[in-house]
């Protein structure tokens, strides 16, 4: 009677809405042969038992142990994936420098595919084993490497949106790091469209290509206008920076005398299917854009304290109706991991609701109304993101892929301070946020296929 092609018995956390969370005690989630949630089962449900009773003990019934639970896979809505090869480093200099320095010099090395194959299966690696279950990625502006990257999350089972990245515009990008020229960069990113949708159909978790304009100032008008283009053609992601630090910002103004967001608008780059990086420096006016076409903000707390001069107002953009979700930048911020981020997002948020300037009498110090909570950091990690790709993932309810991390709490290398075996589950929810590290991260899994497993 029932036809499940797995059956996974646990507790698991998942948001019901931005700021509250969902707790599915001793639940039945029941998957299909596409990997997705088809029922969940609640204990006092009439089915439960004899779903239970019809699966319990067969190979495909998986069974969590005391200690253990289900959190939705993280979804990082901004990864430069060759910027893995210096994570940590540099952060000390401003962005200009930090990208004329260091990160297009490294980037430049990923014309070598060698490179680029060791550097990459390392990144999605290490991100599934930090629970990342989904990333939009920037590649760089070589289209064969771009393609290696969609292979490798194809491979290793990561639902990774790839994007060739453009910058076209010989006056402000390197001799040695640039697209040939206008027509070469879109005919490149037309070649890899269709070559990652081809490597779709047979990848059960599915890769996306993404058109990519690295920013606006590296991109020429016309680079920027046929990308809009492009993807309208192919209804393909977008995703690009927005508004991220002073330089950027100005830069935007002095060039089309209005803000990132209207000059993207005007080039068809914002959309229900587009994710703008960091947007610190959006005005309301903006953010009105952003949520009217759907364009989604990837932010991205640790990267922000070194490159962005500012603490973006998350609260007030989720009050305007704009989709957020949280990302690593990798290598602007040095974490793999959403968990660090989704800690950070609530610091800064503190500290923007506070103030930083001691000078200043405490009602003139910060911005009134700015925090966030823990729970609204799981939701950008995992529902916001997913509703910014406009895909079924980061909630754990029907119709949404399997894509969980196995959280335990009592390894003994990384032992969660739980003491009282009674202990609240929305108290264990938060100490899980605030305290886990990769250790506790036993398993992942991606439309219903286990893609980490740590042993030690
Ligand atoms: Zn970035």
């Amino acid at each position: 009677m029932f036809k499940y092609t797995q059956i996974f018995k646990g507790t698991a956390f998942s948001s019901k809405s931005s700021k509250e969370v969902q707790i599915l005690q001793d639940y039945l989630f029941c998957i299909n042969a596409d990997g997705i949630i088809e029922k969940t089962i609640a204990p006092e449900h009439p089915d439960y038992q004899t779903v239970l009773h019809t699966y319990k003990g067969k190979e495909n019934f998986y069974q969590l142990t005391d200690g253990q639970y289900f959190f939705p896979g993280f979804v990082d809505l901004h990864v430069h994936a060759p910027q893995w090869a210096q994570a940590g480093t540099a952060l000390d200099i401003p962005l200009y420098d930090w990208l004329n320095t260091y990160t297009f010099p490294i980037e430049s090395k990923f014309s070598d595919l060698a490179f680029a194959k060791e550097v990459y299966e390392d990144l999605v690696s290490t991100l599934l084993a930090n629970g990342t279950t989904t990333s939009l990625y920037f590649a760089t502006v070589h289209k064969e490497a771009s393609l290696l990257l969609a292979e490798i999350c194809a491979t290793k089972g990561q639902r990774g949106l790839v994007g060739k990245v453009v910058m076209d515009d010989p006056e402000q990008n390197p001799a040695f790091y640039r697209d040939a020229n206008t027509a070469t960069a879109l005919a490149d990113t037309e070649e890899f469209i269709l070559a990652v949708k081809e490597l779709a159909k047979s990848t059960k978790q599915g890769v996306y290509p993404v058109v990519t304009p690295r920013f606006i100032p590296s991109c020429t008008d016309s680079a920027l206008k046929g990308l809009g283009e492009l993807a309208a053609k192919y209804d393909t992601h977008i995703q690009s920076h927005c508004s991220e630090s002073d330089w950027e910002h100005s830069y935007v103004q002095d060039r089309f005398n209005k803000n990132d967001a209207y000059a993207l608008h005007d080039f068809g780059l914002l959309g229900d299917k587009s994710v703008m990086a960091h947007c610190n420096f959006l005005n309301d006016e903006d953010a009105t854009l952003f949520a009217e076409t759907g364009t989604a903000i990837g932010h991205c707390p640790i990267s922000n304290a070194y490159f962005a001069n500012s603490v973006i107002p998350i609260a007030r953009f989720h009050g305007k109706g704009v989709d957020i979700g949280l990302g690593s930048d990798i290598s602007g911020g040095f974490s793999p991991s959403l968990f660090d981020n989704a800690r950070q997002a609530v610091m800064s948020s503190r500290m923007l609701e506070d103030g930083v300037n001691t000078a200043l009498p405490a009602d003139k110090r910060g911005v009134p109304n700015s925090r966030i909570t823990i729970n609204e950091a799981f939701y950008l990690a995992t529902a916001g993101g997913g509703e910014s790709l406009s895909l079924p993932i980061g909630r754990l309810q029907e119709n949404y892929t399997w894509d969980v991390q196995v959280i335990d709490t009592k390894v003994a290398s990384a032992k969660l301070p739980i003491f009282d075996n009674k202990e609240e589950l929305i108290d264990i929810f938060q100490k899980i946020m605030y305290l886990v590290r990769p250790e506790n991260i036993r398993e992942v899994w991606v439309q219903g296929i286990k893609v980490h497993e740590r042993t030690e």
